[in-house]
Formats: C-alpha cells, structure tokens, sequence
C-alpha cells in the first residue's frame, strides 16, 4: 500500500496566500528528505513560476494529465532549486473547465491520474484556484484534507464557513475521506491588535485545527517567485522562511506517512 498524503491548499479568497504556502511547503518538505509533488491547478501558473518553470514553455502540463493525454509520471518535472516535482499550468488550464464538463468522471481525472504515481511521493500538494469550480473540485475529490492559510483580518471567519460548507458537501457526495486538515495563519502581524484577536477567536472556534506555526508577513516570501524559487531556498535564514521551514515539521509530525 502506498503512504503517498494529497492535501489541497485552498481557500476561495484570491491573495491569501494558497500559492506561497504550496510552493513554500512544498520545499520545507523536500529539505526534510519527503518526496514531493506540486500540482498547480490554477490557470494563472503562480506555483509553475514560483518554483522556476516557465509556464509559457511547459512541453506537457496537468492540462493534458486532466485530459487523460499524458500520465503524471510523463508531465512533471522538477523545480530547479525547490527540490521537488512540479505539474505545472498555464492559461492552457482555463479551457479544461469546459472540456470537462462534457466527459465522463470529470471530477475524478486528477485522483485516477495521482494513483499512477502514488510509490513516487509522500507528499501531493495541490495549489487550487480562488474559486469552487471543476478544477478545484477535482483536487478536493483527489485529496485526504485541506490545508487553509488564512489571514487574521474581520471578515476572514465569515469567508471560512463557505468553504467549511463546500468541504462538507465534498465529503458527504465524493470523497468520504475529506476532512480539513488544518487553518494555517499567515501574513501575520502581531503588533496589530485585530489580528490578535481574529486569531484569538479562530482558536476558541476551531482548536488544534489551528496549526501551531505562526507565517509572519515577511518580504522575503514576496519576493522570492520573481527569483523562481520557493522563499525557502531564495532566503533560509529570513523569518519567512524559518516559519515555513517549522510548519513544514509541523506537518510532518501531524500527518506523515
Ligand atoms: P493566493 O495564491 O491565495 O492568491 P499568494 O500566495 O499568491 O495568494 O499571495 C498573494 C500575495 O501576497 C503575493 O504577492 C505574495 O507574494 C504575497 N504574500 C504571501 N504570503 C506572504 C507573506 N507571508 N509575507 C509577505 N507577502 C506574502
Ligand atoms: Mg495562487
């Protein structure tokens, strides 16, 4: 039996920081000696360049594994400096959406696909788009949790019982074995009060399903992907990158194989 874990990173918010968080993730468990697997499912390829592949050149990307013209074994490729495989996408992606729709198991294409290639990781992360559609529903139906980054602003407990309510209606109709893993707090600032107490609240609500590591806002991060490499590796001694590097055990620690 394979040990190969498939967490989605989502949130239907856009810039919250899902794409930072895989990349960044991703890389803190390759240091950790886990073999890894990035599948960017958003159109916009920020993982794709995030870990130093140009999108605009990808000979095959999760558009053709979607499509069931290429494998996962054929598609990926590694990340120059992230230490890790990458399924990339580009814009190509936006049009599996509608291809889909007509064919048959269209939200189960990238678990079928993820299963050819379970003895090669430990880990699968999945960066999913800022939205509820097909694609993010393929990798929520492929997956065993959710990873939620999350930032301590007024209205970020309001945007979390949408999706709180999609994740349950995932697991009652497609995948019994979805469950949210845990809400990861990032961009955080301390020094502001509101974000105290927003992050105060989310642990009376939700317990240890908060994560313990703290992702501070740290600009390190923020630049990296225009280096094409996870903050991780770009800066390691940056805050940002020591707390990634903690969540990474966390991580591990909580759900390995
Ligand atoms: P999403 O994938 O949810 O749209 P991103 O990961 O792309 O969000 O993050 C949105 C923006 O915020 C990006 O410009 C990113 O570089 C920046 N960012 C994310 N996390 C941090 C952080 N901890 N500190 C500073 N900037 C961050
Ligand atoms: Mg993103």
């Amino acid at each position: 039996m394979s040990r190969m874990r498939v967490f989605c990173i989502a949130n239907q918010k856009g810039g919250v920081g899902k794409t930072t968080t895989a990349v960044n993730l991703a890389a803190g468990l390759a240091q950790l000696g886990q073999r890894v697997l990035l599948v960017d499912l958003d159109p916009q390829g920020n993982a794709t360049m995030g870990s130093g592949i140009d999108k605009r050149s990808l000979p095959l990307s999760v558009y053709e594994v979607l499509l069931e013209s290429a494998t996962v074994a054929e598609a990926r490729q590694p990340s120059p400096k992230g230490g890790y495989q990458v399924l990339g996408a580009n814009r190509e992606l936006a049009g599996a959406e509608v291809e889909l729709v007509r064919l048959e198991r269209r939200d189960r294409r990238l678990k079928s696909a993820l299963q050819t290639a379970a003895d090669d990781h430990d880990f699968v992360l999945v960066d999913c788009p800022p939205s509820l559609s097909l694609l993010t529903l393929n990798g929520l139906c492929a997956a065993h949790g959710v990873l939620v980054p999350m930032q301590c602003e007024y209205f970020a407990l309001e945007g979390l019982s949408d999706l709180v309510n999609t994740i349950k209606q995932v697991h009652a109709n497609l995948n019994p074995d979805l469950q949210i893993i845990g809400l990861l707090r990032v961009m955080f600032d301390p020094r502001i009060t509101l974000q105290q107490q927003v992050s105060d609240q989310l642990k009376a609500h939700f317990g240890s399903k908060v994560f313990d590591t703290i992702i501070p806002r740290n600009v390190r991060l923020a630049e990296a992907p225009s280096y094409g490499q996870p903050g991780v590796t770009f800066d390691p001694a940056s805050k940002g990158a020591q707390a990634f590097l903690a969540f990474a055990s966390e991580v591990v620690k909580r759900l390995g194989p």
